[in-house]
C-alpha cells in the first residue's frame, strides 16, 4: 500500500531540531504522524531503561523480558505474532503519556532525510511512510545539506568494512542517527578539498568522533 505524500516539515529547520536532541539526550520527538501507528506495527522490539519506572509500571510483567547484553534491570517490550506492540489498543497506545522513551524519541523522517531504508517485508508501514514524507527547502543551502547527509549515510552503508566491529551501529535507525550526528564532520573531510582524504582515512575520522562522544557521555 502506498500513500500519498506527507509533510515533512523545512529540512534545515528539521535537521537542526534533530541534532540538538541526538546531542541533548533523552526529549520528544515531534512527528506529524497523524493517523499512522507504523512504528506500534512493525515487529520493533522496544527497549526499556531500568530509570523508566513509570513505563514499566505500565506494563503487565508478562510483556517485559531481560534485554540481551545490557545490564540488570533493562529490559525489551516485544510484539504480537502480528508484529504489534502489546500496548496498543483500539489502534491507539494505551500508556501514551507513560511511553517508552524510545518511543518519544522515534522520527521515522530520519529514513527520508538519509536515504537509509527499513525492512519493507516486516516493516512495511514505515517504509511506506518514509516514502510519502516530503521535505521543503528553505533554500539552495538547505537542499545542499540534504545531499550531504545523504551522502554521509551512503557513506557508512558503503564501506562498513572500514570500521572496526561494532564501531557502527546496526539498527537501521541508529545507523540513520548516526549519519546526523557526523555529517557535518563528513562534509569538512570531503567538501571543496583539492584532495579528497582516501575513504580509510574518512572511516577513521568519524571512529575518532564517536569514541569521543562516547568518552564525553561518560
Ligand atoms: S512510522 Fe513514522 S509517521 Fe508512522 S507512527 Fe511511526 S514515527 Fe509516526
Ligand atoms: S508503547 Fe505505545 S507508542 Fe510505543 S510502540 Fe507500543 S503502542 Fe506504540
Amino acid at each position: 500500500m502506498t500513500i500519498g505524500k506527507a509533510d515533512a516539515g523545512a529540512f534545515s529547520e528539521w535537521l537542526r531540531g534533530t541534532e540538538v536532541s541526538l546531542q541533548s539526550g533523552p526529549g520528544e520527538a515531534k512527528v506529524p504522524c497523524g493517523a499512522c501507528r507504523g512504528c506500534c506495527r512493525s515487529s520493533m522490539f522496544i527497549p526499556i531503561k531500568p530509570e523508566e519506572t513509570k513505563t514499566i509500571q505500565r506494563i503487565p510483567r508478562a510483556l517485559l523480558f531481560p534485554a540481551p547484553g545490557l545490564p540488570k534491570g533493562h529490559v525489551l517490550l516485544g510484539y504480537d505474532d502480528q508484529g504489534r506492540c502489546p500496548m496498543l489498543v483500539d489502534n491507539e497506545c494505551s500508556i501514551y503519556e507513560d511511553r517508552p522513551q524510545t518511543c518519544r524519541d522515534y522520527d521515522c523522517r530520519v529514513f527520508a532525510a538519509t536515504g537509509i531504508t527499513v525492512d519493507p517485508e516486516t516493516q512495511a508501514e514505515i517504509a511506506n511512510r518514509v516514502k510519502a514524507w516530503a521535505f521543503d527547502y528553505e533554500s539552495e543551502g538547505s537542499r545542499e545539506e540534504h545531499t550531504i547527509v545523504r551522502e554521509a549515510a551512503a557513506f557508512l552503508q558503503k564501506n562498513r568494512d572500514l570500521f572496526t566491529k561494532g564501531s557502527l551501529p546496526g539498527y537501521p535507525v541508529q545507523l540513520a542517527a548516526l549519519a546526523i550526528t557526523i555529517y557535518r564532520l563528513f562534509a569538512e573531510l570531503t567538501g571543496e578539498k583539492l584532495t579528497v582524504p582516501p575513504d580509510a582515512a574518512i572511516a577513521q575520522a568519524i571512529m575518532n568522533a564517536i569514541k569521543r562522544r562516547k568518552d564525553a557521555r561518560k
